[in-house]
Formats: C-alpha cells, structure tokens, sequence
C-alpha cells in the first residue's frame, strides 16, 4: 500500500472525453489520458483491504467477486504509486494476456466490489490499468515462452479473445498452435464487433504480432465446419480447443420483420468496422445510417455501440427502445455491494445523441415497397405484455436489432461433431477441465459460457489452456 492516506488525501478522477462534436467527425478513440501524477494519486487511493473483493473468488460459488481473470490489483496500484511502472506490468500481465482491451472496453466490475465503493467512490481500477498496459506497450511487447517445445500440436477454432488467450498460453507452454479463424483477420468481437471509436484495432495487430513471433500459426479464411472440415483437425492435432463465439443473434419474429432496412448489429458494425480498417467489404449490399431515422432495438452494449456508430455515420436521428423498465439512476450500494448492480448506465455513445425509451415492446413493422417505414410499438406490462390503449408508431428507415445472442451457431462443426450442448445451446463442457462431450476436444469463451465480456473470455481462454497442458503433458505449469 504506498500511501496509507491516500483514499483519505484524494477523490477519485477519471479520464475525460473529447467533446462530441469532435469525436464523433471520425472513427478513433476519444479517451484522454490522466497525467502520470493524478494516476499515481489515483492508485494511492487504493486500501489495500483485507479482503480484496476486487479480485476475491467467493470460496463458496468460486466465481470471481470482482476481476474475472484475478487481477492482483491493490499490487499494481502501490507499483504505480512508487512509480514502478515495469514491474506494475509485469504484474499485470501474469493474470491478463490483453489488458490493453480490458483496459478501454471492461465495464469493470472489480470498481463496483472496490471496499472504497462502499459508501464513497471506487479507485479508478480501468484507467490505473489501461496506463500500465499502453505504457507496455509502448516499450515493445516482447516474445514470452514458459518452457522448451514439446512436440504436441494444438488448434484453436476462433480467434476471439477467448482463443487468441487459449493459443497464447498454449504457445508459451512449447505447444505447436495452429489458429483458424473464418475472417480475413484476427480477433473475434474486439475487431469486429467493438467500434474503433472504443478501440482501435492497432492494439489486436499489435498482439496477433507477438503471438506470431511465440509460435502460434494463424490461418484466416479458414470456416471449420464449412470449408475445412473439423473432423480432419481432430484427427491431425493432439486437441483442439473450440472458441468460436455464440454468434446466433437473437431475433424478433414479428409481422413485417421482411421488410429491407432490418438487420442484426452484427450484419451493421462489422461492416463499419472493415471500412475504418480499409479491408475489402466485397460485393454486399451497404448497410448505412446516413440520412436516415435509426432505431436500435436493444439497450446493451451492443445497441450503444450502434448508437455511436449510426451517429458517426451522419443519422438523421437515432432512437433507442429497451424492452426493461428504466433502470434506478443510482445503486443502493448497502444492498448491492460488492456484486455487479442494477443501475442506469449511460455509455459515451448515449451522451452522443440518442433518445432512449424504456419498456417499449415493438408489436409490428410496416413500409412502403419493401422497406420499412414504420416502427409499432406499445408500452410493456411487467410480464412484457403490451398495454391496451399504450400504442404509438415511429418512422424509422432503419432497424437495428441488438437484443443479444442465444448460442453458438450449431451448424457446421458442432453438429459435425455431435457434441451435447447445455440447456442453453452452448457447447457443455465444465470450467474445470473445459472438456467437451468428445475427449479430445475442449471449448471456451462465448461458445461455452454464452454471450458474456471479453475479460470472461480471457479467463476462460487462459483456463482452457492450462487444462489442455494438463491433459497433454499429465501436468501443467501455466496459472489458471
Ligand atoms: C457489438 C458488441 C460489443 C461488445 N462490447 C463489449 C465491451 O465493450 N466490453 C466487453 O467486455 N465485451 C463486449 N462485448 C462482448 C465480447 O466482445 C464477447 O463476450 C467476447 O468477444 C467473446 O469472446 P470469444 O473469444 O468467446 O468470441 P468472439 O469474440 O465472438 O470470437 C469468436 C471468433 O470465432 C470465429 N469463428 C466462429 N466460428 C468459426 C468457425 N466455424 N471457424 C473459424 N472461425 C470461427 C469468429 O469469426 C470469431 O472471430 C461486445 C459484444 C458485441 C457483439
């Protein structure tokens, strides 16, 4: 704990925002960095508490209390405080393969069981981190290694943060890592779903780099279970770890869902996300906001994301419809504490311009040749029933629904390998041995928890890697 007063000496400070007529002229990050000085007294705000519940496990359920990948923070927060800012990330990085990512995009549970959140406000966890990580980054992210080579070779399906974690640790165990992934390039979600406008894809090249230079093969272009058959990965590796995400977005099946000008986010923000990154979109049709009445269907990430990006893009207006009632501003924190609380939270991208309205069912779509004009909708009940005599309509040009995802897609490799599922749809296999129904085969991140964060989907690539050591070698070293 470097100074023993210093929650007492120093209120918390956060990162500002560009204003927003200016972020939102381009595509780039908004953040501006804290000087080293209001970082260092950021971190000397941190107690150094007896029982750390920012990166606890409760010894009962054994899920994390706050970090899901165990951050060992109140540790990095004195290295800052002293000034120790190699150490801090070396630190960091023995529980974190991309703190760089958690950094900008976590919604950072570890500040909501900070103990300082308990009747004050928490240490500032996300920037203290995303300093360390860009302050190692830009002295070069080296090549690691744990051991000498040993002979086994791994594929991983998916390289999202789940399987680029999985195929780091597996790289640096001296495992042969093959990694394929359908696009043109790496990442999963962190290139191309999360907007530049919240992380710029420099940092996943950045990664894919080093991965590269540890040993780890990416082959792009590669759709197992489509153009590459999974059955011949079983047979040519020693295990194969399946991380391909829960990419089914979940749908509304009403009348008029046919109509041109509705799509899933995930057909919307990966489009714009090629564009920023100058990668070749082919002979699709563009999806584009420009001009037009939006409304997002959805109040998560997700829907905030193209919030933002339908701003960006130059909408004529932007309205977004949550089918929950309107969270409470503020958590009663005696109540909630230390766990994750139900609140109101307003995303940079919902300061940008957006009208939200809150338990609104959508009911029907309706338009003129084809293409949607209207949006019907009326207020929901408790049980997300429509009430009688609440109807209204809205024009809209253009629908985005951004209501989550329910599984992985099931055709292609899972059903190839016939593998159980969970009663949700994902792949079953325990967070322990992270084994699949067939013995060779292991799953993680969003193909097997379901749709989640990417600090889940470190922690579960990183977990799935140290159990494939195991089942390999009979022991392994690498930190679950
Ligand atoms: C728009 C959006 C914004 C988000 N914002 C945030 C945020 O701000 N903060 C946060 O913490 N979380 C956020 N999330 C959630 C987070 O991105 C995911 O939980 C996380 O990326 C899951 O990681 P993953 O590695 O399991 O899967 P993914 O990131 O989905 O990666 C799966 C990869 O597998 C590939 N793949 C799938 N099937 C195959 C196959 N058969 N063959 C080859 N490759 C395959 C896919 O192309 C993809 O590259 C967001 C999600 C979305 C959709």
């Amino acid at each position: 704990m470097g100074k023993v007063t210093g929650f007492l000496e120093f209120e918390r400070e956060d990162r500002d925002y560009l204003p927003v007529e200016e972020r939102i002229r381009n595509y780039k990050e908004f953040v501006l960095p804290l000087p080293e000085k209001d970082i260092r007294e950021q971190a000397a705000r941190c107690m150094n508490c007896g029982v750390p519940y920012c990166h606890g496990t409760n010894t009962i359920t054994s899920q994390p209390t706050g970090c899901p990948v165990n951050n060992q923070i109140p540790d990095w927060n004195d290295l800052v405080y002293s000034g120790n800012w190699d150490e801090a990330a070396r630190n960091l990085h023995s529980t974190n393969n991309f703190p760089e990512v958690t950094g900008r995009v976590c919604p950072a549970p570890c500040e909501a069981s900070c103990t300082l959140n308990i009747d004050d406000n928490p240490v500032a966890i996300k920037s203290i981190e995303q300093e360390i990580a860009d302050r190692a980054i830009a002295s070069g992210l080296k090549p690691e290694s744990y051991g000498p080579k040993t002979g086994k070779k791994v594929a991983v399906v998916g390289s999202g943060p789940a399987g680029m974690a999985c195929a780091q640790q597996l790289a640096r165990a001296g495992h042969d890592v093959h990694l394929y992934e359908k696009n043109a390039k790496a990442g999963g979600l962190m290139r191309y779903g999360i907007p530049d406008f919240k992380m710029e894809k420099k940092i996943v090249d950045l990664r894919v780099a080093q991965m590269e230079s540890e040993g780890v093969t990416f082959h792009y272009g590669a759709h197992v279970g489509v153009n590459l058959p999974i059955e011949q990965l079983v047979k040519d590796y020693d295990a194969v770890a399946l991380t391909g995400g829960s990419e089914k977005g979940r749908d509304l099946p009403i009348p008029g869902r046919e109509l041109k000008g509705i799509h899933f986010a995930m057909e919307f923000l990966p489009q714009q996300n090629r564009r920023v990154g100058g990668e070749d979109l082919g002979r699709i049709e563009p999806i584009l906001a420009t001009d037009k009445n939006v409304v997002v269907i959805g109040g998560g990430d997700t829907g905030s994301d193209c919030i933002g990006t339908s701003i960006r893009q130059g909408a004529k207006s932007v309205m977004n419809f949550e089918i929950m009632p309107q969270p409470p501003e503020h958590e009663n924190k005696p109540l909630t504490w230390p766990l994750w609380p139900l609140k109101l939270r307003t995303s940079s991208s919902h300061e940008e311009g957006v009208t939200r309205d809150f338990a609104v069912l959508t009911t029907k779509f309706t338009g003129e040749n084809g293409q949607v004009k209207k949006l019907h909708c009326a207020r929901a009940d408790a049980k997300f029933q429509p009430i009688p005599g609440s109807e209204f309509e809205l024009d809209a040009d253009l629908v985005l629904l951004a209501m989550g995802f329910v599984h992985p897609v099931h055709e292609g490799m899972i059903d190839a390998l016939n593998l159980d599922l969970d009663p949700r749809g994902n792949i079953k296999a325990d967070q322990i041995a992270y084994q699949s129904s067939q013995p060779k085969v292991f799953a993680a991140g969003d193909m097997r928890r379901g749709q989640s964060l990417v600090v889940w989907a470190i922690r579960e690539g990183r977990q799935c890697a140290h159990a494939i050591d195991k089942f390999l070698m009979g022991a392994t070293a690498l930190p679950r």
